[in-house]
């Protein structure tokens, strides 16, 4: 196991007064999101982080966001805009458009390229994209390499194929790169669960269909849907290589704590996860285990929580990349605008979860 480190749960608490006092005080725009103060004496609202001259503290309030703002007859200020998305939010979704150009390119588009079709100067584009992802466009773009390369892996393809078909010149420029943003090495990966016994049963739960898998280490996957074949399917797509058996009787009380946990996400879950994945998800998934039932957190404050703050994308595909529904509970993160973002078992399964936790929309 890795070293980890201290991770400060987000979202314990609401914020207090005071603290939203304190934020507004220091124009810590950390907390643009979070809520909107207003000034009696101008009737006008801001995001905590608005650069205007300071009001006097008699003359504020504080609001959870621009709706509650306005319905109490205040306006948004011209200069921080609290009624637009962040800033943040627009760039994460140029950068996230520039990331799909390079996923779907043959050859990596040149940073020129990216620049114009972004709207932006290539210097600017650049800053952007390394602050958004943690990385540049170059790194992104040979990380994306990479995972190809472990995708056909994963199909069965030779390592030596599986290179070349994601466009890498030579093996040596793959294992430089490739084998480090994997977190494993391509020989482990191509094992697919080589050799691994995983027994699996689906029934029925609160949300339609789940299906849980275990390794004799723990529960390695469960997975929600409304068709058992599409779930078999995607559980023989992530273990390509295990000998997958039907679980026996003793599994079926597997199953049945899961179902609770589905039907009850906020309870408490004992049983051992084998967790998977790269060393940067494993560090994300522990992150999720540590947001408290009933809470939210943003991407952003996740990608804070493990010491990563620029990697706030990486975060997102992480999530995105849980195999442990609602045991990793990636339904508790949010966008930093509280909407609710994708969920990869449908968002209506993410909203329902959050009600059973008492989190109200
Ligand atoms: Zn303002």
């Amino acid at each position: 196991m890795l070293a980890e480190p201290e991770i400060v749960p987000p979202h314990e608490a609401p914020l207090t007064e005071a603290e939203m006092r304190a934020a507004v005080a220091a124009r810590d725009a950390g907390f643009d999101g979070c809520f909107v103060y207003a000034v009696r004496s101008t009737g006008v609202y801001c995001r905590p982080g608005c650069p205007s001259r300071a009001a006097r503290p008699e003359n504020l309030s504080f609001h959870a966001g621009p709706a509650e703002a306005e319905a109490a007859g205040f306006r948004p200020c011209r200069r921080c805009r609290p009624d637009a998305p962040a800033l943040s939010e627009r760039q994460a979704q140029t950068i996230t458009r520039a990331c799909r150009l390079i996923e779907a390119a043959e050859t990596p588009p040149s940073l020129d390229a990216l620049a114009r079709a972004s709207g932006l100067s290539p210097f600017h584009f650049h800053r952007i994209f390394k602050a958004v992802t943690g990385v540049t466009p170059a790194a992104y773009a040979q990380a994306h390499r990479a995972a190809r390369a472990a995708d056909s892996l994963a199909e069965g393809k030779s390592v030596t194929e599986s290179i070349y078909a994601a466009g890498y010149g030579a093996p040596s420029r793959f294992y430089a790169d490739g084998a480090e943003r994997l977190g494993m090495s391509p020989s482990a990966y191509r094992k697919g669960g080589a050799g691994e016994r995983i027994a699996f049963a689906t029934g029925p739960c609160a949300l339609g269909l789940v299906l849980v898998a275990a390794t004799e280490r723990g529960i390695c996957a469960i997975l929600l849907g409304d068709d058992a074949d599409a779930l078999r399917s995607d559980l023989a797509a992530r273990f390509p290589k295990a000998d997958l058996t039907e679980g026996d009787a003793d599994f079926a009380a597997t199953v049945a704590d899961v179902v609770r946990l589905v039907a009850a996400p906020g309870g408490a879950f004992e049983l051992p996860l084998d967790i998977g994945g790269t060393a940067f998800q494993q560090r994300v998934w522990q992150a999720l285990r540590r947001i408290p039932a009933g809470t939210t957190a943003t991407y952003a404050e996740i990608a804070r929580a493990i010491g990563e703050p620029a990697a706030v994308r990486a975060v997102a595909m992480a999530c995105g990349a849980n195999a442990l529904a609602v045991a990793i509970p990636c339904h508790r993160v949010v966008r930093s605008d509280g909407a609710l973002s994708g969920y990869r078992w449908g968002t209506a399964r993410k909203t329902a979860l959050l009600a059973r936790e008492g989190v109200k929309r």
